[in-house]
């Protein structure tokens, strides 16, 4: 392995900390503690084990937090209902509804009825928007936002006019990725599934970030030499008769190229988690004035 480790937990442990540190002065200067409200809908595995995470990094900061648990046939009426009265309330000052929903309940709707500005995971429409205008103020998707300060904790302040080629184009991960790297005055490339000699495009990157959900998929032939590889790829397989968490890439072969790579795990997802509470606090500041 030449690559560099990025360490993503490492990362998102100092994040935390700071965090950390930003609520207990609010306390100490007797403001009102962040609070975030998150939505689980019905039994899905991986939702509670992310939902746990995320309470659980919530109770380290310091930021207050609580869970509605809504059973897996509930009404879409209900859930509305919920997201009014979790909108209408000032002491909640983030709202996260954890996807995916049952099939019964329309996801865009479900979306499109929180309170953009308590909308920390950056997913509707009016904070997409102003994502997409370039406002440097907006609620941005977590996902994305921690792979800036990711590249940011490699490359510093050197983003602008690198190749940033993104392997994906969803509205939760790849076009988000994309527009914030256009902000930093990266050269931008998306690829997806029906792109042409994929590849070739991604061997021209600079800086690779790839999020499609399918195992080991870039190798070390996609990859030119020294480029900075960040992997958000989760994909659950066997390996010797056990489970095992691999991303998109190929993390073996390709760190033998690239110049610095994410782990998986211990790469993007805890950086997800600590920016879902950055944007917490952001969203509270936001609030308050
Ligand atoms: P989606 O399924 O919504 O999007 C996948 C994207 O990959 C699509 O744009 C699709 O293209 C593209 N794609 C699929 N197959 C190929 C292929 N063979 N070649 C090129 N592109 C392809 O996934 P998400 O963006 O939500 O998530 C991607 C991965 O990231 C998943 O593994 C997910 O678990 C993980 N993830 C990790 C997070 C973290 O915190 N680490 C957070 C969120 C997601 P097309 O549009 O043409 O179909």
């Amino acid at each position: 392995m030449q690559a560099t480790l990025i360490d993503g937990k490492a990362l998102a442990a100092a994040e935390l900390a700071q965090i950390k540190r930003e609520v207990n002065a609010l306390e100490e200067s007797g403001a009102p503690t962040p609070c975030l409200a998150v939505i689980l809908v019905g039994e899905d595995p991986a939702s509670q084990v992310y939902v746990r995470n995320k309470l659980l990094k919530c109770e380290q900061t310091g930021i207050r937090s609580h869970c509605y648990r809504l059973d897996s046939g509930v009404e879409q009426g209900e859930l509305l209902g919920l997201l009014a009265r979790l909108n209408a309330d000032p002491a909640v000052h983030g709202i996260l509804v954890q996807l995916p929903l049952p099939e019964q309940i329309d996801e865009a709707a479900v979306i499109a009825a929180i309170d953009p500005d308590k909308d920390v995971d950056g997913f509707h429409h009016e904070n997409m928007g102003r994502l997409l205008a370039g406002d440097p103020d907006v609620l941005v998707p977590c996902t994305p936002l921690g792979c800036l300060l990711l590249l940011k904790s490699v490359l510093g302040d050197s983003l602008a006019g690198q190749h940033l080629v993104v392997v994906g184009r969803s509205n939760i991960v790849g076009k988000p990725a994309a527009l914030l790297a256009l902000q930093h005055h990266c050269t931008v490339t998306i690829v997806h599934s029906r792109t042409q000699d994929i590849a070739a495009v991604c061997r021209r990157a600079d800086i690779l970030i790839v999020a499609v959900g399918r195992a080991r998929m870039v190798t070390e032939d996609w990859v030119k030499p020294g480029a900075v590889v960040l992997d958000v790829g989760i994909n659950r397989v066997e390996h010797e008769g056990r489970a095992r968490l691999v991303g998109d890439v190929d993390f073996d072969s390709v760190a033998k190229v690239a110049g610095a790579i994410t782990p998986v795990p211990g790469g993007v997802g805890p950086m997800t988690i600590a920016c879902l509470l950055r944007n917490t606090l952001q969203a509270y500041r936001h609030q308050r004035g």
